[in-house]
């Protein structure tokens, strides 16, 4: 049976990409660091709600730093922990080496909060792509399991049509890791990214699970942020655009995770597990460029 991972990346709602350019005051990200810390809190409530369903949770190594306590309770929890990089930059925005001290930093500051390992990585805005493709090989010398930061689709900002759907093995030159792409629906030639964001806000939640009907052999890799599941936060001054993007449907995002956890009850894994029942399988293998 097609297995489910739920995975959130933690971070703080001033750290999106579509705020980046924003000069948001302290006050202000005190806010978000605080509102954070509770939508991720009730996500950890409304899982253990749902027979204790497990999920990985991405967590931004200076968050770790910030908020020790949220990291270990979500270990404590039964959640995997993952690395969603140190100070949540994008990878184009490093050298192999600075971009290896930010990952190493990432998994120390983790390790440390939640005390058990760190196996798998997601990059800030899906940042893994052709123009990163060195990043792999750092991904390989830290030492990690898994990566789950290829998305399958063409957009404006992230994505790599060309790799596999499903889990495959992502070459470097040092050898080849695990990777686990985020769900996509393949209609009328095009990968549309059903796993998460505006398609599980803005769309009916048909189309999630179109592709989880989708792939029958694959991996049903969703993502969410808390941020999503906080629809009393203030809003950041975005343009028309990015604010329709980040606020529509944050309302029915909670009613509609509890669709999913009722829905497809018994199925959900962590990202960690789902690696080692792949550890003997045949995959396909890809290389960025
Ligand atoms: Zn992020």
């Amino acid at each position: 049976m097609l297995p489910i991972v739920l995975s959130f990346d933690v971070e703080e709602h001033d750290r999106i990409e579509a705020a980046v350019h924003l000069n948001v005051d302290a006050i202000l990200k005190r806010t978000y660091a605080d509102r954070m810390e509770m939508a991720t809190r009730r996500l950890l409530d409304q899982l253990a709600a749902a027979d204790n369903t497990p999920a990985t949770f991405y967590v931004v190594g200076e968050i770790a730093a910030t908020h020790p306590k949220l990291v270990r309770d979500i270990a404590a929890a039964g959640h995997e922990v993952g690395s969603h990089s140190h100070t949540h930059l994008r990878v184009h925005r490093f050298s192999p080496d600075t971009f290896r001290e930010d990952l190493k930093r990432s998994v120390d500051t983790l390790e440390q909060a939640a005390g058990v390992k760190v196996r798998g990585f997601r990059a800030p805005t899906f940042s893994l792509m052709k123009e990163t493709a060195w990043a792999v090989d750092e991904l390989l010398r830290v030492g990690l399991s898994y990566d789950t930061s290829i998305f399958p689709v063409r957009h404006d900002r992230y994505g790599v049509p060309s790799a596999p759907r499903g889990p495959f093995y992502l070459e470097g030159t040092a050898g080849r890791i695990l990777e686990l792409p985020p769900l996509t629906l393949r209609r009328l030639g095009q990968n549309l990214p059903v796993a998460g964001g505006g398609y599980f806000r803005l769309f009916p939640l048909w189309f999630m699970k179109a592709g989880l009907a989708d792939m029958p052999n694959g991996l049903g890799m969703l993502y969410f942020h808390p941020w999503e599941f906080d629809p009393g936060q203030p809003k950041l001054p975005l343009g028309r655009l990015s604010q329709l993007r980040t606020y529509v449907g944050i309302g029915k995002s909670e009613q509609r995770l509890g669709n999913l956890l009722t829905a497809y009850r018994g199925r959900f894994r962590r990202a960690a597990d789902v690696a080692d029942e792949l550890a003997t399988a045949a995959l396909p293998s890809f290389r960025l460029r």
